[in-house]
């Protein structure tokens, strides 16, 4: 079975994310954990999260995906944006306990001039200050683009920030189809290769996760903008040798495309349809 679904606005609490998911045939799903630009959140609400977890459980929802807010930067330069990212993941972490079974994705963040090294330093420290053994939610690094100063964008940065981390087994990647193939790893014509390096630096063992996008810019642009599935650079005949492949036709994919509601459907049946059992 595919396990699919889109982001979703988390603006009417997480029962009504989980209703509209089974709206848009979806048996999961993405959404922000507070305001992506700012940084507030609302108020926990755990009847909520509760009623939620009931509904999913009865309707199959699983695997569901938080995304930490673009602010967050954790390798900033200046120690009062580290610090309100340090505290920004920590209260999402604390909410996200109320969420069995749920995942938490993060850029890893920009590091501005001070090269990749000091920001890979600066984002498993915080890693490592925040990350527990108790905690049930596998926190996911996305990999990124490489627009600007991203650290994120090679495997092998990604596979640093990991290795720098204790507890390892709290620990994942998010491939961002979008941000790999603007970010050099040619996942069109070259898939099998892209992911036995995958493999190679990082383990396809801590892959969790997909968002799956298209992209509007050609090959290695770094540019980081997504198109909707098979309108972009990357094409429906990727997408579904994306879906398909051994390797990661049991992960749970999601959807970060320029659509709405019914646009999501679409492509979420699109995918469906084009996904071999076996
Ligand atoms: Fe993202
Ligand atoms: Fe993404
Ligand atoms: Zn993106």
């Amino acid at each position: 079975m595919l396990r699919i679904g889109c982001h979703l606005s988390s603006s009417k609490g997480y029962l009504a994310m989980g209703k509209e998911a089974v709206k848009i045939k979806a048996n999961t799903f993405q959404f922000f954990t507070r305001n992506p630009r700012g940084g507030s959140a609302k108020p926990l609400n755990v009847a909520d999260m509760e009623a939620y977890t009931a509904f999913a459980r009865e309707q199959g929802i699983a695997h569901i995906l938080a995304h930490a807010p673009y602010t967050l930067n954790a390798c900033a330069k200046d120690e009062g944006l580290r610090t309100f990212a340090k505290n920004t993941m920590a209260d999402d972490l604390y909410r996200l306990s109320y969420l069995p079974e749920s995942m938490y994705n993060f850029h890893p963040g920009s590091h501005v001039k001070q090269g990749p090294d000091a920001g890979i330093d600066y984002i498993a420290e915080m890693l490592n200050e925040l990350l527990k053994p108790e905690q049930k939610t596998v926190v996911l690094l996305e990999t990124m683009s490489g627009k600007g100063s991203e650290v994120g964008r090679t495997f092998e940065e990604l596979r640093s920030i990991l290795d720098k981390v204790e507890l390892k087994d709290k620990m994942g990647v998010c491939l961002d189809t979008c941000h790999v193939y603007d970010g050099g790893y040619d996942i069109v014509d070259h898939l099998e290769e892209v992911l036995k390096e995958f493999d190679a630096v990082i383990g396809l063992d801590r892959l969790k996760a997909i968002h799956l996008n298209d992209s509007k810019n050609p090959f290695s642009s770094h540019k980081d903008r997504h198109e909707k599935i098979g309108e972009g650079s990357i094409g429906l005949p990727a997408m579904v040798r994306i879906i398909n492949h051994p390797s990661l036709r049991e992960l749970p994919f999601f959807l970060e495309t320029p659509n709405e509601l019914l646009g999501y459907a679409a492509e979420i049946a699109l995918l469906k349809e084009h996904y071999k059992e076996v």
